[in-house]
């Protein structure tokens, strides 16, 4: 029996713009029993021909590449041009995995007596449960290693952004893969999430998600011995040295924070600037952040959107009070949706909630640092460690910084975070284990050694 419905709110306007069911745990199971039933022909497809259709997939997700940052605008909010980017990410995700079946190569290990051999084999069914803030790159990043690596895949979408996650099903239905093999099951995290998390059936969880429901998904897991893969918040930092190119620092630090309207596990929501240049460094940040664009987010000049929901606008409004002290802001459209201005906190201690929590939305903090060292301690002082930015010429102090810092995905001279052919994740409560890149694979497969006796 279905667990009954959901309205998906559309941010930018506040209006339906869909009813989606809500699975019960009895329907969740049922999927899950589809996708066991799935697995022993999905993994006995021949490597070239799993390829293949994963490679068929990609392709009939780039046919339907604006239908789909189309529904991620309407749903999420999101820019069309960042909507645009999510889906070709799948695409591109997807392709790259493609590669990956007639790539899962095994080793030969010299031993006496025989020939020892190792296998990747696939888990079997896979749960990948997905946030609102990233909903297509998010599954694209669980469902594709994952299929590739000849496992079975039951993808739950948050509540509030189902659509593009039900459209890629369907696309994967048309695109060859068989019935079961990729399933999206909708509903609450609570009932569907948890029922795939306690499922003796479920191989492994892929969460994405708040660091606090992640420890319960990993509690959880540990019932069944369950693997899983965690990647959860962050409070990243945006190391600003004195002898960086300040004007090219304070030109990248909105999009660092901004984009998505701050809802972006990576987002650079502290800037740590060295106190002889802290001055210059805010003169050049303001104008870069009061002509931010923010308004409808299906006009192509938008920079960003809206909040994700009411609640969500509630919690972010509330770490800046009244009297918040805020160094600037830029502008954001009045009457329906749930717009928020992008603010920049300072000056701020770093014991003020804003610097600690990860706000999740356009709100930036500026905290003043002494040298190199200060500057590390500042950034590791959390218990996050995601991503992070580094501006600076010398090369050297570059790398130690990068060293340092106690976080999974940094840059230099860059806030850029994600490649789909490196590896994402997290060190301490941001996460635990590594998606995208080469490696991910082993994430999706267990290795299994066979030894055979070669003797009389
Ligand atoms: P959330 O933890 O509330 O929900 C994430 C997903 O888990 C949703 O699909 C939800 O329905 C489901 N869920 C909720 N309770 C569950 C339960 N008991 N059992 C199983 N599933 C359950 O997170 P959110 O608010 O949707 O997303 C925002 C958070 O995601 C932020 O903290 C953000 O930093 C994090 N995030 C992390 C990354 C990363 O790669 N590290 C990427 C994007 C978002």
């Amino acid at each position: 029996m279905s667990a009954g419905t959901t309205d998906v709110i559309n941010p930018s306007t506040e209006q339906v713009v869909a009813t989606i069911a809500s699975a019960s745990a009895e329907e969740t199971d049922e999927a899950v029993a589809l996708a066991a039933a799935a697995l022993p022909a999905w993994r006995a497809v021949a490597p070239a021909d799993r390829a293949r259709l994963l490679r068929r997939f990609a392709e009939s997700v780039d046919d339907h590449l604006e239908e789909l940052a189309w529904l991620e605008v309407a749903n999420a909010g999101h820019t069309i041009a960042n909507a645009r980017w999510e889906a070709g990410n799948v695409r591109d995700v997807l392709h790259y995995y493609s590669a990956a079946p007639e790539r899962l190569m095994g080793r030969q290990i010299p031993v006496e007596g025989g020939v020892n051999v190792t296998f990747k084999e696939p888990l079997g069914v896979v749960g990948v449960i997905v946030p609102w803030n990233f909903p297509m790159p998010i599954a694209g990043w669980g469902m594709a290693p994952a299929l590739a690596a000849g496992n079975a895949v039951v993808l739950k979408p948050a509540e509030m952004t189902p659509l593009t996650a039900v459209r890629l099903g369907e696309l994967a239905l048309e695109a060859g893969l068989p019935e079961g093999v990729l399933q999206v099951v909708t509903g609450k995290g609570s009932v569907v999430g948890q029922r795939l998390v306690d499922s003796p059936l479920v191989a492994k969880i892929v969460f994405t998600g708040s660091t606090e429901v992640g420890r319960g998904i990993m509690a959880g897991c540990a019932q069944h011995v369950k693997r899983v893969t965690l990647e959860l918040g962050g409070k990243n930092a945006n190391i600003v040295f004195a002898d960086a190119d300040l004007a090219r620092a304070a030109a990248a630090a909105p999009s660092g924070v901004f984009d998505n309207a701050g809802q972006d596990c990576c987002a650079r929501s502290r800037i740590l600037v060295q106190r002889s240049v802290y001055d210059e460094f805010m003169t050049l940040l303001e104008p870069a952040v009061t002509r931010i664009r923010v308004g409808d987010p299906g006009d192509e000049a938008t920079e960003m959107g809206p909040l994700i929901s009411a609640g969500h606008h509630r919690k972010v409004a509330s770490y800046v009070p009244d009297d918040a002290l805020v160094a600037f802001r830029g502008s954001a459209p009045d009457g329906p949706g749930y717009w928020f201005a992008p603010t920049v906190l300072a000056p701020v201690q770093t014991s003020d909630p804003a610097f600690t929590d990860e706000v999740f939305g356009p709100v930036v903090t500026v905290v003043a640092f002494d040298d190199e060292q200060d500057a590390v301690r500042i950034a590791n002082d959390t218990e996050y460690g995601l991503s992070g930015s580094i501006w600076t010429r010398d090369l050297g102090r570059a790398l130690r910084t990068a060293r340092a810092v106690e976080a999974g995905n940094l840059s230099v001279n860059s806030n850029s975070s994600v490649r789909y052919s490196t590896p994402f994740g997290g060190f301490k409560q941001s996460g635990l284990g590594r998606e995208l890149g080469p490696d991910a694979l082993e994430a999706f497969t267990e290795t299994k050694n066979v030894y055979i006796a070669t003797e009389d």
